[in-house]
Formats: structure tokens, C-alpha cells, sequence
């Protein structure tokens, strides 16, 4: 029997036309073994964790057993990488199994990321290696927890078949589980094939899933667009508030439902610098910290030019519309940013100035290599002095956040008043004290390949479930890394 009775699966992307995917199952495995079951998530998606975690569960988890009610296809899909266009990409590695409606009401995808080979496989192998996996899996729930719109891991599983990288490594399967798979690709796919009628049919589905106020609009495909530049202006506003860096924001990877899509060799900073640059493909520093708000716009832009023949008739009509929804990104983007950023620094009325205020903050961590996370959760203890660590320990010369505190004290006594507790609170629900830090992640990756000890990954996702609180048994993953414990360079 299938997990928990049949899955209620409710596929409207299997109802779109033939030519969005091409429709197969995955491809078994040898030797499938869970690593974990995400229960929080199976229960908010109303699927039962024990039967997923039972034998007959790990079946589906791995692609060796397709369950009742599963339409499981590989989409189709195109996109520009490090600004190349690449007309066919596509699920390589990937099958959606199909769409639950959850607890919540919400529309998910279930899909199984390194599942085998497909149509859109190119010269690889369609298939994942464990570290990847585990980071995808405690970096999507990190991200989740820290509040922000991500895809989530529903499960881990490995395959007992090797994949060949460098190195031949422990292969597994991730359950991923997101709004939807739609991409700016996917818009390219029809674009670059100038199929209108599919545009048309894929913004409609879009719409209908994810922006149904547009469908009310006078013009719904406009605001659709603006309703996507919004979503991703706020999507990246909240990236830079936590200090991560994506690192493929190629256009394949930049999802319509507006959720962080696609974890290779993303990372989180410890010390500040905006041309923070891990992944060990991105030579260029394409996609830095500071670069990601416009590239963004950029991946934007693409999309507007797919929709510019439903946008209006006329095609100069079109194009100024679509100018005018681009050009409304910088304002949209700089009004989220100033969002996050007064949030972390504890403002509560919005006042001229607020963005020289954090970038006067930003140029001093940067030329100090102060950590990020903690100068942010750190101000909290400036005003409740209940910690002897201040922010200014985290620069190289303190005396350059002495001078920058000052006017942040200034700019709060401007304000109406309010209680240090009651503003100390407010800072430590916007500063998380617990992220996932690079050493930690490749601590737990390293455990798991060389002994295949999950205990590490699961302290790890344990600390990671409260990243806003100070537990003192979860001191040591608030630690930036010691020196040697820095890592420089991630791999996808
Ligand atoms: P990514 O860099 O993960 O965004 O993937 C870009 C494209 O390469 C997508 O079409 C993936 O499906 C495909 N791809 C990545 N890794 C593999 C693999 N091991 N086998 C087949 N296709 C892959
Ligand atoms: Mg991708
Ligand atoms: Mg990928």
C-alpha cells in the first residue's frame, strides 16, 4: 500500500498541454534507505510521516514505486546561465510526482530532485550526491524558519548507488516541496519557440495558483508581471537581511511563486563584504551579495519580454507597459529593503536618511570584517546590557561602531518612545541569533559521507528550528567559524 492510503493528488500542471513536459516516471534505485522524514511538513501537507518514514514510504521517497494518483512528468523549461541563453533546459534530474493541497489550503509540488535521468538530462547523470542534498535540506529549512519564501525539504533518502562527481559519492534523492516549479525559464521555454497560445495557458495557470488578484485586474497579464516583480523585489530584500547568497540566480532558478528555488552552492557570510562571492562556478562575482538586487531585475526583465505579446495588441502598447513595471522594481525593491533593515536595527517610524543610516553600517563591517549576524543580533544587548559581548568586538577597529552607534542612538531617541526591553525585544524577533553557517553545514555533509553519521545533520536542523531564540544548549552554532573552520568556496 502506498503511504498513508492513497495521496490525494490534485496535478493541474499535468492538465496544461502536452508540450510542457514530457510525462515519465522516475528511475528506481538499488538500495533505498531514509534519512529523515520532515514530520512538521507532512503533517502541514497532510500526509502521514510514519507511513512515509515505513519501507513501503521509502519506495516513493526514492522513485523506485510510483504512488496511486501521481502524474509524474519532467518539465520543460530554458534560461539564461551567467547571462548565457541556454534554449532547452529543463528537468534534468528532477519528476514532479504531482500537487497536494495542504492543511493550510495551500498548492504544493512534490518532486523528487536527483530521481534519474530525462529527456532534458543533457550529458548528466540525473542524479544527486548526498552533500548537496543534506544542504539543500538544512538550508531551504533554515531559510523557512528564518521566515523567508523558500521550497522545502520533505525528505531525504539514499539510493545505495554511487554517483561519480570528482569522486565517486553516496547518491540520494530530495522530496522537494514548493509552490510550484514555474520558473522565468519556463516563460523563455514557449518565448524562444514563439508558442503565444502556451505563454498565454502558463501565465493563466500561474495566475490561477499563485497571483488569483490579478485575474481581476483590467489587465490581468500586467499585473501579473508586477505582482511577480513584487514578490521577487521582497525576495531578495529578505535574502540580503539574513546575509545569504544564492549563487546560481541564473533565470532557470528564479521562481514566479517568488520562493528561494534551487540550493547549489548557496551560502550564508559570516564577515560582511557585499562582493561576497562563494560558489566555486560564479568566477565573475555575477551573483555577489550586493549583485543580487539587480539581478533580479535583470532575470525580470526576461520575463516581461516573454509576456510582451499577451501584454497588449499593440506592440509598442506592450513594451511601454512592460518598461514602466520594470522600471517600478528599483522604488518596490529600495521599500523592502528599508523594510528588512529598519526591522534590524530596531526602528519603528520610517525616517528620511534610514538607507544612508545601514549603508554608513555596511561600509564599516565591511572595511572591520565584522560578522554579519552578530553585529545585527548584538544591538539588542547595547540597550538591555545583559551580555558582555558588544557588536564592537566583531570589528577590526571597534572605534568604527562606536561612531556609527552614536547615530544610531540619535536616530532612536528621534522616535517616540520606547522601553529598551520592549525595543530589544522587537530587535531579537528581527536578528536571528542561529543560521546556517557554512562550517556547520559542511560539519554535518562531512559526518554523514565519511560515516555515515546523521547526528551532526540532525543537531544541526534541531538548532536551526529556533533561530531566533538563545537556548544555551545551542551556543556553539551561534560561533562564527574559528580560524581554519572558514569555508572559502562551495561546490553544486
Ligand atoms: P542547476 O544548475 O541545478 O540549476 O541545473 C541547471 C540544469 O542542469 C537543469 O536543467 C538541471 O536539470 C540540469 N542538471 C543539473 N545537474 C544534473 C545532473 N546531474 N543530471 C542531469 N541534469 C542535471
Ligand atoms: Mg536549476
Ligand atoms: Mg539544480
Amino acid at each position: 500500500t502506498p503511504p498513508a492510503g492513497p495521496i490525494p493528488f490534485d496535478n493541474s500542471y499535468a492538465r496544461l498541454p502536452e508540450r510542457f513536459y514530457v510525462r515519465m516516471a522516475p528511475t528506481p534505485v538499488t538500495g533505498p534507505a531514509l534519512v529523515r522524514v520532515n514530520r512538521e511538513l507532512a503533517d502541514l501537507l497532510g500526509l502521514d510521516a510514519e507511513a512515509l518514514a515505513s519501507p513501503e514510504g521509502v519506495l516513493v521517497l526514492a522513485g523506485n514505486r510510483v504512488p496511486e494518483g501521481a502524474e509524474p512528468l519532467a518539465q520543460a523549461y530554458a534560461g539564461h546561465q551567467f547571462g548565457g541563453w541556454v534554449p532547452q533546459l529543463g528537468d534534468g534530474r528532477a519528476i514532479l510526482l504531482g500537487e497536494l493541497v495542504g492543511r493550510d489550503g495551500g498548492r504544493r509540488d512534490i518532486q523528487l530532485k536527483g530521481s534519474g535521468r530525462t529527456p532534458f538530462s543533457r550529458g548528466g547523470d540525473g542524479r544527486a550526491a548526498l552533500g548537496p542534498v543534506l544542504r539543500e535540506y538544512i538550508v531551504s529549512e533554515g531559510m523557512h524558519r528564518l521566515g523567508i519564501p523558500t521550497t522545502r525539504a520533505l525528505a531525504a533518502v539514499t539510493t545505495g548507488e554511487p554517483v561519480y562527481r570528482e569522486t565517486a559519492l553516496p547518491g540520494a534523492v530530495l522530496t522537494r516541496v514548493a509552490r510550484s516549479h514555474i520558473r522565468v525559464g519556463t516563460f523563455q521555454y514557449f518565448m524562444a519557440r514563439r508558442d503565444v497560445d502556451a505563454i498565454r495557458a502558463l501565465a493563466d495557470h500561474a495566475i490561477a495558483r499563485h497571483y488569483p488578484e490579478a485575474a481581476a485586474a483590467e489587465r490581468p497579464y500586467l499585473a501579473f508581471l508586477e505582482a511577480v516583480i513584487a514578490a521577487q523585489a521582497a525576495l531578495v530584500a529578505k535574502w540580503l537581511g539574513v546575509g545569504f547568497i544564492h549563487g546560481v540566480m541564473n533565470t532557470d532558478n528564479c521562481s514566479i511563486a517568488g520562493e528561494t528555488i534551487d540550493y547549489g552552492p548557496c551560502a550564508f557570510m559570516d564577515r560582511f563584504h557585499p562582493g561576497t562571492v562563494f560558489s566555486s562556478i560564479d568566477h565573475g562575482g555575477r551573483y555577489a551579495y550586493g549583485r543580487q538586487p539587480s539581478i533580479a531585475q535583470w532575470n525580470l526583465v526576461q520575463l516581461a519580454q516573454c509576456l510582451l505579446p499577451v501584454l497588449d495588441d499593440d506592440a509598442d502598447t506592450a513594451l511601454a507597459l512592460a518598461q514602466a513595471a520594470i522600471d517600478g522594481y528599483a522604488t518596490r525593491f529600495d521599500a523592502e529593503l528599508l523594510t528588512v533593515f529598519r526591522a534590524k536595527l530596531g526602528l519603528m517610524e520610517p525616517r528620511d536618511g534610514d538607507l544612508a543610516l545601514v549603508q554608513d553600517l555596511f561600509e564599516r563591517m565591511a572595511a572591520n570584517r565584522a560578522d554579519f549576524t552578530l553585529t545585527f543580533r548584538r544591538l539588542a544587548d547595547l540597550l538591555t546590557g545583559d551580555d558582555e559581548a558588544s557588536p564592537r568586538d566583531l570589528f577590526v577597529d571597534p572605534t568604527a561602531f562606536d561612531a556609527w552607534e552614536d547615530t544610531w542612538r540619535a536616530r532612536l531617541a528621534a522616535e517616540a518612545p520606547l522601553s529598551d526591553a520592549d525595543r530589544a525585544a522587537a530587535l531579537r524577533a528581527a536578528n536571528p541569533a542561529v543560521i546556517p553557517r557554512n562550517h556547520q553545514v559542511e560539519a554535518a555533509i562531512r559526518a554523514a559521507e565519511d560515516a555515515g553519521d546523521y547526528s551532526v545533520f540532525e543537531a544541526l536542523l534541531e538548532a536551526l528550528a529556533t533561530p531566533f531564540e538563545e537556548r544555551p544548549e545551542h551556543a556553539a552554532y551561534r560561533l562564527p567559524p574559528r580560524p581554519g573552520e572558514e569555508v572559502r568556496q562551495t561546490f553544486c
